[in-house]
């Protein structure tokens, strides 16, 4: 079993990063530059912009984070959006989700524009995304592409059962494996939480993507001897014997599915700090088509 080690890879893409700017700084171009807009005092929300934030910072992009009340209204948020929107030194923002009840996320997504949607979430940059065209890649799919490159694991023809159908996991990743290309030619089956005899399915599968949200769902004997896995599922279990009250866990049981896999993904160090990584990497390649 080797493990896919996300953490040094994100890392090593961090430092391409960082030359590319530096090399932009050498010749006089825009440095890229990223916003974050966080609305209230979600804890985790809070740790994942502050991580990104930090991030901006390791690689020399500017970095911009926006804190709004979480009784802003909708109108105004959409007002911020339109501000952004014209903002010529910024080359891309995210809105971190979830957002509060009385805003409706689906709006907000929509005013996003498309060619600074660097989180890959607007129509226009999924529908792209889906007919192979130029457009953002949502992070964490991307990311799960770039472990698949590095580790030149060769997916094609292979049969692959992502688990979890959302819009910014499940979905596009079924998507980018089966579409042709340089890593791809995938044989997909999107398995969701209505999908019957899942076990049958992932029991035959060369890869196995989970993106259910549910610890440990994943165990030994639902898999077969040399499967590749890529675990997405970040889940707080709470522990009152760690420092912080809680554990993360990933949706696969490590200890029994690692003696049967060839390659696989830790909970943490996998695929949550690709998902960073290759947010910079959209935020840098915004830039560039903006200013080269
Ligand atoms: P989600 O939470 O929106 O949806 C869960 C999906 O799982 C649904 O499509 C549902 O149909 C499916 N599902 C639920 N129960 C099932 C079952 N018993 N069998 C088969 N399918 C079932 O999905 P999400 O937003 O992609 O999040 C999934 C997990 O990935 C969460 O733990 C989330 O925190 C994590 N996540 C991690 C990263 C990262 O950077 N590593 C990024 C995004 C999400």
């Amino acid at each position: 079993m080797e493990l896919l080690d996300g953490k040094k890879l994100s890392h090593q893409i961090k430092e391409e990063i960082k030359k590319a700017v530096a090399m932009r700084i050498e010749k006089g171009l825009k440095i890229p530059h990223l916003a974050a807009v966080l609305v209230g005092n979600d804890g985790a929300s809070l740790t994942y912009v502050g991580s990104k934030v930090r991030s901006c910072e390791q690689v020399g992009f500017k970095s911009t984070l926006i804190r709004l009340e979480d009784s802003i209204s909708e109108n105004a948020l959409l007002l911020k959006i339109k501000e952004l929107n014209n903002d010529m030194t910024l080359d891309g923002y995210i809105v971190q989700l979830p957002l509060p009840k009385h805003i409706d996320d689906e709006k907000i997504l929509l005013a996003i524009h498309p060619k600074k949607d660097v989180d890959g979430f607007h129509p226009a940059n999924f529908g792209r995304m889906a007919l192979e065209m130029e457009s953002f890649i949502p992070a964490t799919p991307f990311g799960i592409m770039e472990i698949f490159k590095r580790y030149q694991l060769d997916i094609s023809g292979k049969h692959c059962v992502v688990i979890g159908r959302s819009h910014i996991v499940g979905r596009p990743i079924s998507i980018l494996m089966s579409q042709k290309g340089q890593i791809g030619n995938a044989t997909v089956t999107l398995a969701h939480s209505r999908t019957k005899g899942l076990e049958k399915l992932t029991q035959k599968a060369d890869i196995i993507v989970s993106a259910l949200g549910i610890p440990n769902f994943l165990k030994g004997d639902m898999v077969k001897e040399g499967v590749i896995i890529i675990d997405v599922g970040i889940t707080r279990v709470v522990d009152k014997n760690h420092p912080k009250g809680y554990v993360i866990k990933g949706d696969v049981d490590f200890k029994d599915v690692s003696r049967k896999s060839s390659y696989i993904t830790p909970v943490p160090g996998g695929v949550g700090p690709m998902t960073i990584a290759m947010l910079l990497k959209n935020t840098l390649l915004s830039c560039e088509r903006n200013t080269n």
